[in-house]
């Protein structure tokens, strides 16, 4: 049964929780940086640009009336060609003064058609990993690195992530999350400005580097996307992704 993986594992023993270590404590950018592999097969650090407004504290009032504009302004975009392929954008969607943020790598063609994050294969997962989290998808935000689809649902490319940065930075601005949960290796890699594959960093803290003001520190917890965990659907996988998500339950203290 698909609906019920993400259950906690005395409701559903096919999930082994405790497979990862313990989550080291958050290292700092430094020390990631020290420690990671020359080359990685899919490394890439992006050189994003600097954000520079910060944002005073708002009501959930005023972020949701920040979040309509910035999403207006995220509509008349044309800074990369992704802007005139695009069916719609997909600019993000849930409760705008959320704990928790989702960040993903791009839209594919579910979300192209319909303008919404997630709505796909991958994102029903995404659907059953927050309801297995106790949480309803109005309770999070959730969100991709690119607002359009790239064409044929490639890897986003540097140029892309570079021009749609200040959308994503200010999306985390307004909402000022107690947790980011980064989904696979585009979204940890542009998030944490790092080059290490999502294998080895998942399931361990990290700390948001001062990519935009007020966001410095922020706690990340990277885990695989959806679309691998479908491509590897074996207990092992599943239960590194719950072992993941339950860290997080237990830094925001959702009921277990
Ligand atoms: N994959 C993503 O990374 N984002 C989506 O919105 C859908 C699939």
């Amino acid at each position: 049964m698909m609906g019920g993986v993400f259950l906690p594992a005395r409701r559903n023993p096919l999930v082994v929780p405790s497979a990862a270590p313990a989550a080291p404590l958050a290292r700092e950018r430094s020390a990631m940086a020290a420690t990671a592999p020359a080359v990685v097969a899919d490394a890439r650090r992006i050189e994003l640009p600097a954000v520079q407004e910060e944002l005073a504290p708002m009501s959930a009032a005023e972020k949701a009336a920040a979040m309509d504009a910035l999403r207006q302004e995220a509509l008349a975009c044309q800074g990369c060609p992704l802007g005139k392929t695009r069916t719609n954008l997909v600019f993000g969607e849930g409760d705008s003064n959320a704990q928790l943020v989702f960040v993903g790598e791009a839209p594919g063609a579910d979300e192209d058609a319909c303008g919404r994050p997630f709505v796909g294969r991958a994102g029903q997962k995404l659907s059953e990993m927050i309801v297995a989290m106790g949480l309803r998808r109005e309770d999070v935000y959730i969100c991709n690195v690119l607002k359009c689809r790239p064409p044929e649902n490639r890897t986003p490319a540097p140029d892309e992530v570079v021009k749609c940065w200040p959308f994503l930075a200010r999306q985390l601005q307004i909402i000022r999350p107690k947790v980011i949960v980064t989904l696979g290796n585009p979204a940890t890699q542009t998030l944490l400005n790092t080059t290490i594959g999502i294998t080895k960093i998942r399931g361990q803290w990290q700390k948001l580097p001062e990519i935009a003001p007020g966001l410095g520190g922020t706690p990340v917890m990277p885990t695989f996307h959806p679309s691998y965990l479908l491509r590897n659907y074996n207990v092992e996988t599943r239960g590194m992704v719950w072992s993941d998500l339950k860290q997080v339950m237990e830094f925001l203290r959702l009921k277990k």
